[in-house]
C-alpha cells in the first residue's frame, strides 16, 4: 500500500509533508509551468506507510490509499513511474 496526495494540494504545495517524510519519497513533478494542475505526489514504491505526512497537511490532502479517491490514486501511481524515468 501507499499514501496518496489528492486535489487539495494543487495550488498549495507548501512541502510541509516533505519535511516530515523519513524516506524522502514525496516529490513535485517538474516543470511546474507544465504540471501546475497536479498535486505533489508520493512515490508508491518508496513510501513505508508510516503516516507521518498525513496530519501535517494544512488542507487535508493526504490519505492512505484505501481511503483515497480516483483519479488521485492513479495519478500518484503514474507520477511515480514518470519519476523513475527522470
Ligand atoms: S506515509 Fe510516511 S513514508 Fe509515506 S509519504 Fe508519508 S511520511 Fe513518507
Ligand atoms: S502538506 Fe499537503 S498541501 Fe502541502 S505539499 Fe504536502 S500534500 Fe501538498
Amino acid at each position: 500500500m501507499t499514501y496518496v496526495i489528492q486535489e487539495a494540494c494543487v495550488g498549495v504545495k507548501d512541502a510541509a509533508c516533505v519535511d516530515v517524510c523519513p524516506v524522502d519519497c514525496i516529490y513535485e513533478i517538474k516543470p511546474q509551468e507544465k504540471y501546475k494542475n497536479l498535486p505533489m505526489f508520493i512515490h508508491e514504491d518508496e513510501c513505508i506507510d508510516c503516516g507521518a505526512c498525513e496530519p501535517e497537511c494544512p488542507v487535508d490532502a493526504i490519505r492512505v490509499e484505501d481511503e483515497a479517491e480516483e483519479p488521485w490514486i492513479t495519478i500518484n501511481a503514474q507520477l511515480s513511474e514518470v519519476q523513475d524515468g527522470l
